[in-house]
């Protein structure tokens, strides 16, 4: 330490305050504050992996065995190690305040936060929530509006987790929005990067009549735990977990990594009967793979012991050194569900409860209009309203106007979907068409064709770097270029995503569409937006993987394809309900 005519009391105090600091950096493979610290090696080596104990104690483990195997760990995985990106967030506001961009590593890490930078599509910072549930207050709804209109771009996109984005942050102004959203009880913490993403359930969890059990306090039970154990943040990849409470409006449980999905369990089967979570494991339709089910039921009082278990065994034989291999699904994969749940067993420190198919009555259908519309509630006198939000984007004009709705006129709540909508709850009989007619105003609605009530879309280029085409852009096109051309008795779902991270779920649309550049000619030289059309995908009884049918087709000709599509199921199908999976 430099002479800088402190005391030497001063100096002695200050030397234990840098050693004590440099003891702490050292653990993390960091330099030491003015100079190596005591026994720490001059380079930037890796963290020392021994019997390290705390919250990273597990994580370091599993990379210390893919290293001691001779494996090469990714550089996201040695990134977390060298310093966790929970420990960064003064190195963020810091980087924030002088108005660049972070490099890759620590763009990485900052999705740890919730910021991710969309360069070059925007060149600014694109803000994750999480929202457990999906549902939230009105008063909170009208914050994140307020906020998006100081720090962002004056709107925010529903997303297919029943979750908001907001887009178009300066860097500089990065922390402040992430501040602000803390005061008004919101988070974005761990919604990117290696973490467990924002937990979805059913939207009308509570007051869909329907419904074999309310999923909200469980899935805020979930979203607390993890928000309160660092061990469950900085997995080997990204990690999802969805609840279904048996009602109308499907949550896509089965897209999930773990699906919790209500059931009635009945008498004689050697469990007590009544309303259990079963277990299906191993959804990512990315991959093609729908959750499976375990022949494993849960108590609901159970549901986040049993996903910590989980999510436990996934960070210990999750893949370090393959990103591509290293989602949860590669585990059950390469272990088996038997070996597996043995695992998550010795994790929980108590068996599972197993119960043959036969112990499980029939899940009720569910309507596929049932998010979109007027619906009424199981408590008498009481509906639901489904609005429509054109692939997802609303302006925080429009959302300071649904923020009234549901303060005036509903109970207040406004709980997202997984359709990229949103449904106001609690309109009594008498102001629903008072409810509706606020709607109309904000240029919005709460009806929508069989093509607008099933289209979904992601981010695409205007505003995601890994897009071949702008998606939203295109949906919306599809959708004016069909509607009123085209007379269909049942809703179709279309969805466009723009690479293979399939955001959008095109492997599960009726009609799936995934981006690709499309050559115009032989060099290849000269491309325009396209898609691979993709037709018979499937959810929740119609479960099924959409296969392709229109290879490398341009945009411009996209709608024309698909209204052939349409016109052909029209003309051939035998019977009026049946769909694109028979
Ligand atoms: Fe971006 Fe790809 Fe996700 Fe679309 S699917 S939002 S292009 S990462």
């Amino acid at each position: 330490m430099s002479d800088t005519g402190f005391t030497e009391d001063q100096k002695r105090w200050l030397q234990g305050f840098v050693s004590g600091a440099n003891a702490a950096r050292t653990a993390r493979g960091l330099p030491g504050i003015g100079g190596p610290a005591p026994g720490a090696a001059a380079s930037s080596a890796p963290a020392a992996t021994g019997p390290a104990r705390g919250p990273d104690a597990l994580h370091h483990a599993a990379m210390a065995r893919f290293e001691a195997a001779g494996r090469k760990l990714s550089p996201q995985e040695i990134a977390k190690r060298d310093e966790h990106p929970h420990d960064a967030y003064a190195r963020l506001k810091a980087e924030a305040r002088t108005g660049r961009f972070p490099k890759p590593m620590d763009d990485f890490r900052w999705r740890f936060h919730g910021l991710y930078f969309v360069g070059p599509a925007q060149n600014a910072f694109m803000c994750r929530l999480r929202i457990p549930n999906g549902i939230l207050s009105h008063w909170q709804f009208r914050a994140v509006a307020a906020i998006a209109d100081r720090w962002g771009g004056g709107y925010a996109h529903a997303t297919t987790r029943s979750n908001l984005q907001i887009r178009e942050i300066a860097a500089e102004h990065g922390p402040a929005l992430i501040e602000a959203l803390a005061m008004a009880g919101l988070t974005p913490k761990g919604s990117g990067a290696d973490n467990i993403r924002n937990v979805t359930g059913s939207p009308t969890a509570g007051i869909d009549p329907d419904e074999l059990i309310d999923t909200r306090p469980h899935a805020l039970d979930w979203h607390m735990h993890v928000l309160e154990s660092r061990t469950l943040h900085g997995l080997p990849r990204k990690f999802n977990v969805a609840f279904d409470g048996g009602g109308r409006v499907a949550v896509l449980e089965e897209t999930n990594d773990i699906a919790f999905q209500a059931v009635a369990v009945r008498d004689g089967f050697g469990v007590e009967p009544g309303i259990w979570y079963r277990l299906a494991l191993g959804g990512i339709t990315g991959h093609k793979d729908f959750a499976r089910d375990t022949g494993v039921v849960v108590r609901p009082e159970d549901a986040t012991a049993v996903a910590d278990a989980i999510v436990r065994v996934f960070i210990e034989h999750g893949d370090r050194t393959d990103r591509t291999k290293a989602r949860f699904k590669y585990v059950l994969d390469a272990f088996g569900f038997d070996r597996t749940l043995q695992l998550v067993e010795a994790a929980l420190g108590r068996p599972l409860t197993r119960v043959p198919a036969e112990a499980i009555g029939p899940r009720r259908p569910i309507d596929r209009f049932a998010h979109v519309g007027v619906h009424r509630q199981a408590q008498p006198g009481l509906n639901w309203l489904g609005v429509v939000l054109p692939v997802g984007r609303m302006t925080t004009a429009q959302m300071h106007g649904l923020a009234d709705i549901a303060a005036t006129f509903g109970d207040g709540d406004i709980r997202l979907t997984v359709w990229q909508n949103l449904l106001v709850s609690g309109i009594p009989d008498a102001m629903v068409a008072a409810a509706t007619a606020r709607l109309a105003a904000l240029g919005l609605t709460h009806e929508a064709s069989s093509i607008r009530a099933g289209l979904v879309a992601c981010t695409g280029s205007r505003g995601c770097k890994f897009a071949a085409a702008d998606t939203k852009g295109d949906a919306l096109a599809i959708a004016e270029a069909l509607d009123g051309r085209i007379a269909l008795d049942q809703p179709v779902n279309i969805h466009l995503t723009g690479c293979h991270h399939s955001c959008a779920q095109h492997f599960i649309g009726d009609i799936g569409l995934i981006a690709t550049r499309v050559a115009l000619d032989a060099t290849g030289e000269d491309t325009v937006d396209g898609y691979h059309i993709h037709v018979g995908g499937g959810f929740a009884e119609r479960a099924a993987i959409a296969r392709e049918i229109f290879p490398a087709t341009p945009s411009s000709e996209a709608p024309a394809r698909i209204e052939s599509l349409l016109i052909a199921w029209l003309g051939h199908r035998t019977s009026a309900d049946e769909s694109f999976q028979a």
